[in-house]
């Protein structure tokens, strides 16, 4: 690698702006046909995008909402729970996952995550279950697959809903061992993704969608979105408003077209990183599990001996931004935290929480970019 000097603009975690700019006149053109079209609300673009996204994943049955913390309420609320009723997740993930838990009167039940995979540790989730336990959410972390092998198995044997939180993988694919192939987040009971703007498709605002295959749970969804009426004034059931507004929809038909080729440019860029930096002493770079493929919704390195947060500091001096997901495990949070897991209680998930750290990484990542980048990341552990 010829060494390269400092890149002349500032370096992003992700860009959308540039994103933007290569596409448009389809976006342009796709916003001023809904303005004029004037339903807002509800407006042909969602059933649209719906339809289409059902398609790209191969489910029978796509329910846009309002973001993904709204789908991740919303599947729980489909489920029909008693308050108190538990639901397993992990500990290591981002607070929206186990927020609408709680927020629902049910507890979360937190478990460790594996090292690699960062995702559920499947021996956790089996002695956590208890006669209470009503949904296990998985979390497909930084764009590659939990163990859905195990967990399906496991769901299935127990009777217990699975649902997907595939916020960060959506596009991914898995493998089972049977040969049998699924895009994250539609073997579950359901799956939960957001549109939030840095997410791999992301809208210009907020936005989300629950998956499923399930037409009874379907139908409960709609119903729960939209205030609990399947008829306009009739309310069957406690829903809330939780719609994705027909701007964003708009934006997201266009958006979907090129996700594959985002997920590529995601997938060429972290080949690009793993080659750079695979040598160095002191740093793990993202494990694959050959069962799922890999989105890359995060680049995300290991950083060991305690260096994580100097190695940020020096990458922060040379210009390059880098990202802490998540500084804090839910159960060192003031809000989650519970004398039933004091701190020492899942020690994979306070460890990553010092390890972590995510490199820019996003569709319009250039490799003038990333040496760079590499370059800065070889100085650190070799002056
Ligand atoms: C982004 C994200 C969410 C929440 O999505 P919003 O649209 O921001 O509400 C939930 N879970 C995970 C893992 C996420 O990354």
């Amino acid at each position: 690698m010829t060494p390269v000097n400092k890149p002349t603009s500032p370096i992003p975690m992700v860009d959308l702006a540039t994103q933007y700019s290569a596409i448009q006149p389809e976006v342009d053109a796709a916003l001023l046909a809904a303005v004029r079209a004037g339903a807002y609300i509800q407006g042909p673009d969602v059933k649209a995008f719906a339809a289409e996204l059902a398609t790209y994943l191969d489910v029978e049955h796509v329910i846009p909402c309002a973001n993904g913390t709204d789908a991740l309420q919303l599947a729980l609320m489909a489920l029909g729970l008693k308050p108190g009723d538990e639901v397993i997740t992990a500990t290591f993930t981002y607070v929206a996952t186990a927020e609408v838990i709680a927020l629902l009167g049910l507890q979360p039940v937190l478990v460790d995550v594996h090292p690699d995979t960062f995702a559920l540790d499947l021996d956790q989730v089996e002695k956590a279950i208890t006669a209470k336990t009503k949904a296990i959410v998985p979390v497909h972390l930084y764009g590659q697959g939990a163990d859905m092998e195990s967990l399906l198995a496991l769901a299935a044997q127990r009777g217990i809903p699975l649902i997907e939180d595939c916020a960060q993988a959506l596009g991914a694919s898995y493998t089972l061992s049977n040969g049998q192939t699924a895009r994250l987040g539609t073997m579950g009971a359901m799956g939960c993704t957001s549109f939030f703007p840095s997410k791999n498709l992301g809208c210009m605002g907020d936005g989300g969608a629950l998956f499923t295959r399930d037409a009874a749970l379907a139908d409960r969804l709609r119903m729960m979105a939209n205030h609990g009426q399947k008829v306009k004034y009739r309310h069957d059931v406690v829903g809330c408003n939780s719609r994705l507004d027909t701007l964003q929809a708009a934006i997201l038909r266009v958006k979907l077209r090129h996700l594959d080729q985002y997920t590529a440019n995601r997938q060429t860029a972290a080949r690009y990183y793993d080659e750079g930096i695979q040598g160095l002493q002191g740093i793990s770079i993202p494990m694959r599990d050959p069962a799922s493929t890999h989105v890359f919704h995060q680049y995300t390195l290991k950083v060991h001996g305690g260096k994580r947060d100097a190695l940020k500091a020096h990458l922060e001096a040379a210009g390059i931004p880098s990202m802490v997901y998540y500084p804090l495990p839910l159960h060192a949070q003031p809000a989650y935290s519970s004398a039933r897991y004091p701190l020492g209680h899942f020690p994979v998930a306070e460890a990553l929480c010092d390890q972590v750290l995510s490199l820019p990484m996003h569709s319009e990542l250039t490799p003038e970019v990333q040496t760079y980048i590499i370059q800065t990341l070889h100085s650190f552990f070799t002056p």
